[in-house]
This record gives C-alpha cells, sequence and structure tokens, in this order.
C-alpha cells in the first residue's frame, strides 16, 4: 500500500514549490500519502527529479541576493504575519495532520502548536541576531561582530511531527537572512505544504522558501549540492548519520537530531497516581511514535511493585482513528511500521520478556483496516534483547528494574542513545543528582516530555544528536549565520608621522 505508486490512483498531486510557485512535478515516480487509519489514498507525493532540485536551489540562490538585505522589521513583521495566520487555520491543519499522520486531533494541534511557537521566536529576530562590539581594542581602534546568513539552507523532515519539525526549520533560517529547501517526509507532506502555502500568504517572497519532496535520492542531491550551505536534519539515526557525514564531507554545516530510546526513572518515593498517568501519557501518546516519548521505565526498589497499575491504566487507554471524540491514540504511520511493531512484541516474548500486555490485532469499530496497536508492556527487559536494543517507535514500553538510583543513572548512560529522560520522585537530592549525572540531552522532573519552548533550544547528546548546535533558540541563530568580525580604525592627526608599522602589534 505505501510502496511508490503508480499514476493510475485519481487522488489530487502534491505539488512542488520553486520559486514562489506551486508546480507540478515531472517525475515518473509518485508515492500514496495514505490515511493510516482508513488506507485511503489522500494524495499522490511525487519524488523530484534532479532538475527539480536544481531549480528549488538555483531559485533560493537568486532570492538571497536581495532577501540577505531585506531590514530586520520585514523579515520578522511576515512570521508575526505568519503566526496570525497559522492561529486562523488552526482546525483546518490539524484535521490535514491527522488524516495522514494518525495521531488524535487534540495532539495534532499540539504538534502545530510546538511549531507556532518558534514562528512566535522567529517574529522576535531583531533581538536575537545582534553582534558585539568593543571599543579601544587597541588606540581608536573598535572590533564588532555581524551575525550573518550563510545562503542556501536545506531542511529534510521526519513523518512523526509534519508541522512543528519543518516550524522548527524554515522559520529561523529565513527569520535570519536566509532563504530555503525544505525536503518533508514523503509519508505525509501535506500539512507540511499547508504551512508553506500560509508563509507565502504571510509575505515570504517568491524563492525565499522552496519545497521539493522525494526519499533517498533527493536527500543526497542536497547533501552533495554545492550551493546549499548548512542542513538541518531530523530523523533516524541511521538516515542522520549519513546525512551528517555525506553533507560534512560536501563542506556543509550540518545538524542531525536523531532517533532515541527514552528512560524514566520512578523512585519508591514518587507520587504513585501522577507519575503512572504521566509516564503512560508519554508512552502511548502519538503511538509512540514521539522522539521523546518514554520507551523504557525503570522501577527503583519498592517501585517495583507498580507494575499492576501500569498495566491496568494502559489497558483502559483508548485506541482509535485520530477524530474519533477521547481517543486517547490513533495508529502507527504504515502498514510496514505495524508490521515492524508487532514483529518487535513478538521478538521480545520469544527474547525472554515477561508480555504484560499483549495489544497486537486490537479490534477498532469503525476502523478495521488501520494500523492499530494497542498499549503494549513488557517486564523484565534488559540490554542485548531487541525490544531494548532497538528504537520501536509504536506503542511498546518496556519496563526494567533497578536497586537504587545510582544504578539506574549506570543503565541509562549505557544506553547509546541521549535523547530524553525524566524521572519522578519528591526528594529534591536525588533529582539534583539525576540532573547532574545522567548524560542526556533534555531532562524531565517530574515532567515526561520535557522539549524545550524556543527560549531554549532542543538538546540531545551521544547516538541522538551529531552537530554542536540544536534547532531552534539562541543556538540556531549561531547555526544558520556566520560571525564576521569586523575591525576599524577612523584616522584623525594623531596618527600622523607614525610611519610604517611592520609588528603585528596594535597600540
Ligand atoms: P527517517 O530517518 O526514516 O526519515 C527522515 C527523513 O530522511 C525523511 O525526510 C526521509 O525521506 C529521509 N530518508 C529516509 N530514508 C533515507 C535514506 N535511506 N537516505 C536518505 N534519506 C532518507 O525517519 P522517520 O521514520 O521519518 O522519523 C522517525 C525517526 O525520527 C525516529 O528515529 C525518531 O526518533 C526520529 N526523530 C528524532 C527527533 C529529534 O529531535 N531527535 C524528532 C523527531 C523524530
Amino acid at each position: 500500500m505505501n510502496a511508490p505508486a503508480s499514476s493510475q490512483v485519481l487522488a489530487p498531486t502534491v505539488k512542488l514549490l520553486i520559486g514562489g510557485q506551486l508546480v507540478e512535478s515531472k517525475t515518473t515516480q509518485w508515492r500514496n500519502v495514505v490515511n493510516p487509519a482508513t488506507q485511503e489514498v489522500l494524495a499522490r507525493v511525487p519524488f523530484a527529479t534532479p532538475d527539480e532540485v536544481h531549480a528549488a536551489v538555483a531559485s533560493a540562490k537568486e532570492a538571497f541576493k536581495t532577501w540577505r538585505k531585506t531590514p530586520i522589521g520585514a523579515r520578522a513583521r511576515i512570521f508575526l504575519k505568519l503566526q496570525q495566520l497559522i492561529r486562523e487555520n488552526m482546525k483546518e491543519l490539524a484535521a490535514l495532520l491527522t488524516a495522514e499522520q494518525g495521531k488524535t486531533l487534540p495532539d495534532a494541534e499540539g504538534d502545530v502548536f510546538r511549531g507556532l511557537e518558534v514562528v512566535e521566536h522567529a517574529a522576535a529576530i531583531g533581538n536575537l541576531q545582534l553582534g558585539e562590539l568593543a571599543n579601544n581594542v587597541a588606540s581608536g581602534v573598535d572590533t564588532y561582530t555581524v551575525l550573518q546568513p550563510l545562503g542556501v539552507c536545506a531542511g529534510i523532515t521526519p513523518f512523526n511531527f509534519p508541522a512543528m519539525i519543518p516550524l522548527w526549520m524554515f522559520p529561523m533560517a529565513i527569520a535570519t537572512g536566509n532563504t530555503f529547501v525544505l525536503k518533508p517526509s514523503e509519508q505525509d507532506p501535506m500539512v507540511t505544504m499547508r504551512l508553506c502555502e500560509l508563509a507565502l500568504q504571510a509575505g515570504i517572497p517568491p524563492g525565499v522558501l522552496n519545497v521539493i519532496h522525494g526519499g533517498e535520492d533527493v536527500v543526497n542531491a542536497i547533501c552533495d549540492h554545492k550551493d546549499i550551505k548548512a542542513i538541518s536534519f531530523v530523523g533516524s539515526t541511521k538516515v542522520g548519520t549519513h546525512v551528517y557525514n555525506r553533507a560534512s564531507l560536501a563542506g556543509k554545516r550540518v545538524q542531525c537530531m536523531m532517533g532515541a530510546k527514552n528512560h524514566a526513572i520512578v523512585m519508591p518515593d514518587a507520587n504513585k497516581e501522577q507519575s503512572i498517568n504521566a509516564i503512560l501519557g508519554a508512552a502511548f501518546g502519538a503511538a509512540g511514535q514521539r522522539c521523546m516519548a518514554i520507551s523504557v521505565v525503570m522501577l527503583v526498589g519498592e517501585a517495583q511493585k507498580w507494575i499492576p497499575e501500569f498495566v491496568a491504566k494502559a489497558k483502559a487507554l483508548k485506541v482509535s482513528g485520530g477524530t474519533t471524540p477521547g481517543a486517547d491514540l490513533g495508529p502507527v504511520i504504515s502498514c510496514a511500521a505495524l508490521e515492524r511493531v508487532e514483529g518487535f512484541i513478538a521478538r521480545g516474548v520469544e527474547e525472554g520478556a515477561k508480555l504484560e500486555l499483549d495489544g497486537r490485532k486490537p479490534s477498532i469499530a469503525g476502523f478495521d483496516k488501520g494500523n492499530f496497536v494497542a498499549p503494549t508492556i513488557f517486564s523484565g527487559v534488559k540490554p542485548g534483547m531487541s525490544i531494548y536494543d532497538q528504537e520501536i517507535f509504536g506503542p511498546v514500553l518496556c519496563i526494567a528494574g533497578a536497586d537504587d538510583l545510582e544504578q539506574a543513572i549506570e543503565f541509562i548512560n549505557d544506553n547509546p542513545n541521549g535523547n530524553g529522560t525524566a524521572i519522578f520522585t519528591q526528594s529534591g537530592a536525588a533529582a539534583r543528582m539525576f540532573q547532574e549525572d545522567i548524560d542526556v540531552g533534555q531532562v524531565g522532573i517530574n515532567l515526561p516530555v520535557p522539549v524545550p519552548v524556543p527560549l531554549f533550544s532542543f538538546t540531545g547528546s551521544r547516538a541522538s544528536k551529531l552537530g554542536d548546535l540544536g534547532p531552534y533558540g539562541k543556538q540556531v541563530v549561531l547555526f544558520y549565520t556566520q560571525t564576521k568580525t569586523v575591525t576599524e580604525r577612523w584616522f584623525d592627526d594623531s596618527t600622523l608621522h607614525h610611519g610604517v608599522n611592520t609588528t603585528i602589534s596594535l597600540k
């Protein structure tokens, strides 16, 4: 169903955005965009040709000549307008997102909203892109810095946040004076396109934002293109590592936010009900397809007796199409993803973990064709088991035990991933020790999904991230600009008759 499709299916086509125009691709390679709750074909997405990739980059390169000199206020006002348009169209955007991605409507609004926060941040660019000045670094000599845009930048995004993650990228890149080529996920490009249309409506000039669709070939073309200066990637560790290596070799600045295996620690002094509610929401929300989903919970000491409560509450969650009122989780993105998740559950059993709750093949009224897995819980999970060693990216929660906090911290630090983590405790001392000793980018204290707002930057450690700077926030201003230092002196009479100075010192 999700394999590249022939052009016989009568669904609308997703357009490319090149030079300010929505254009039909001339490619012969198309893929269906499928509603994961119903298998309805919503649209066909093209795999752009090399000429189309080149045209998008060329249009961004041309637009950069004027965009880089556009006044700060003019750039900022576009994002003020864009945030208003996103708010006005929130319901439509969420409905589109739910149709193609599967998450529930309230969660889809959350997806758009977290991106909207970055658009609001981009509207404050005047305060963010300031340089520094030092007077009299030598007599009568001043040095200042300017943060200049790089040129054409590109973004490659995953399927799981088709609104938030494109909005992590193009608003900040464009607000800082760059032009942009976006390559959305081929699995759910429709809401991303709608956001780009709103961006055009908000006043982004032709060529400043371009969109090309596709998969491996288009991504490789972006990595290799000589006119692209920087790439922001969000997706799996395997693809992100490839993008980082290939694009770095081509001389580009690259940041890759990648896969995860996020652990939560539950201390025996934690508030039981609130902790269990928080962890189950983070494990099963969006059907476990968040890069910040909690996929492993470490119960410390007496908390190991709480497994029955985890199971009972997880069993009560409502699985349905994302449009069903009161649904807690929807389907996984594709038939292939469903097969993969079910395969992991089978392997978990084979490899000796205890299947406390089996969510395979639930019967969902009104959605008998959907890619559904209900909440699934394993206990007795250990490193070496596939369900622990790999990112499942589905509604499967692994439970492991630890004798004390030190042991739990060591266990987490031994896992190669370092995206997010959380501790549930009422002890300030335990929380402080955890936040200091844990080697993970995003740390939550009694908070299960600690994604920072754009006053900060998204972080990540070890296998979850390549590149020094995070997306959005202060760090991304540095990512999308290069610092130039200007050292200046204005001659006056006191410098007359100084003669020729052949030393490097400034006086
Ligand atoms: P993915 O890596 O399969 O795809 C990401 C992008 O890469 C897509 O645009 C896709 O078209 C492209 N791509 C896929 N295969 C490719 C290949 N062989 N060569 C070149 N490009 C290729 O990821 P996904 O399945 O769409 O998203 C889920 C993954 O993203 C999970 O691993 C999740 O943890 C991760 N993720 C990470 C973060 C973060 O901030 N750390 C956020 C969201 C998602």
